[in-house]
């Protein structure tokens, strides 16, 4: 008899949570971003104990249908590509399917949800598996609460860092989700206080007023610009507000936060010699382009991407950023002899 064998669900599950999952601030991102991707227009996040005691996400979305709601929690089962060609041209923050059952295998998580049409489901998994499933009357939603995080995992548990530190995390990913869709109102309260809101009108200078301080704000520059394949468009700050490390840089794609060296490098060069060194711009980039120049399925967290035309892009952010501060004569123009 041979000797490999095909790992049941529930183990391949607590597998990929490995990859997903990694601390509370992963939860709120990944079910965040579902709220995101179901349409809602207010996402309420409250954790406890920096998300190690409970992090609950209540959204006003689409909602999960009834027949839906058990499907959901199975290893790679999405309603956001179908074909291999969708996987090409991502326009949703989630495709890979791993998020609940991931996060459900390593804690105890109580979903209800509402579409509207219906009377709302609730589902309650305990470690993977599933111990309560029937109906929940809700409004249009989906409430989802996670508690006992890594319970079954002690060695992730022991991995995390001090409350502080995990609420850190988690307040600056709800920072970048509110610079991204200025037009959904976020709520943060960590221990039943409020951390941090935005009010979804849509106004991101406003977004950056209630991160960074009015100040800051005030101080912030607009630009826009396209070139064949990209369209650009947000805020830099004037020279003399630049800090001393690289987090203030938020730097989105199709509406996904993302890390990318080359693209932070091509920021920096539109401020030239404006920049101190070791000082580093506040800055919010949004770049929108063809779901199909972008491969987003280069790591689980979606935080590192794949760009064809790169250096269009690079060239692009770096001249229009230049440009603004010409605008408003922070570089002067070079008087030519007549
Ligand atoms: P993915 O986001 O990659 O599709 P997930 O495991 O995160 O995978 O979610 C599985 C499915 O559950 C989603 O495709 C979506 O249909 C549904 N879903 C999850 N969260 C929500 C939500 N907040 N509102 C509506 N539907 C949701
Ligand atoms: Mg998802």
């Amino acid at each position: 008899m041979g000797k490999i064998i095909k790992l049941d669900e529930y183990l391949s599950n607590k597998i990929a949570a490995g990859e997903v999952v990694e601390r509370p601030a992963s939860i709120v991102k990944e079910l965040a971003e579902n709220s995101i991707d179901a349409n809602s227009t207010t996402i309420h996040i409250e954790v406890e104990e920096g998300g190690l005691q409970k992090i609950r996400i209540v959204d006003n979305g689409d909602g999960i249908d009834e027949e839906d709601c058990l499907v959901a929690f199975h290893r790679h089962a999405t309603s956001k590509i179908s074909t291999d060609k969708d996987l090409f041209r991502i326009r949703t923050l989630g495709f890979r399917g791993e998020a609940l059952p991931s996060i459900a295998s390593v804690s105890y998580l109580t979903l209800k949800t509402c579409t509207g049409n219906q009377v709302g489901t609730a589902v309650v998994i305990e470690g993977g598996k599933i111990v309560e499933h029937g109906p929940s009357p809700s409004r249009k939603g989906t409430d989802i609460t996670v508690t006992n995080l890594f319970y079954n995992t002690p060695a992730r548990l022991k991995y995390l860092k001090t409350i502080h530190t995990e609420l850190g995390n988690i307040t600056d990913y709800v920072y970048r989700l509110a610079l991204a869709y200025p037009s959904i109102s976020f709520r943060l309260d960590h221990n039943g206080k409020k951390v941090f809101s935005s009010n979804g009108n849509g106004d991101l200078r406003q977004v950056i007023a209630s991160i960074y301080g009015m100040n800051i704000a005030k101080q912030m520059l607009y630009f826009e610009n396209s070139s064949l394949d990209f369209k650009i468009s947000g805020y830099v700050c004037k020279p003399e507000v630049t800090r001393a490390s690289r987090q203030y840089m938020s730097t989105f794609i199709n509406y996904r936060y993302i890390k990318n060296f080359p693209l932070s490098k091509a920021i920096q060069d539109g401020y030239h010699t404006l920049l101190p060194i070791g000082r580093y711009p506040v800055v919010v980039l949004q770049v929108e382009m063809d779901p199909t120049l972008i491969d987003v399925n280069v790591h689980p967290s979606k935080l590192e991407v794949r760009l064809s035309k790169e250096d269009e892009l690079n060239k692009l952010v770096t001249e229009t950023i230049k440009l603004t501060f010409k605008q408003v004569q922070l570089i002067p123009e070079v008087k030519r002899p007549p």
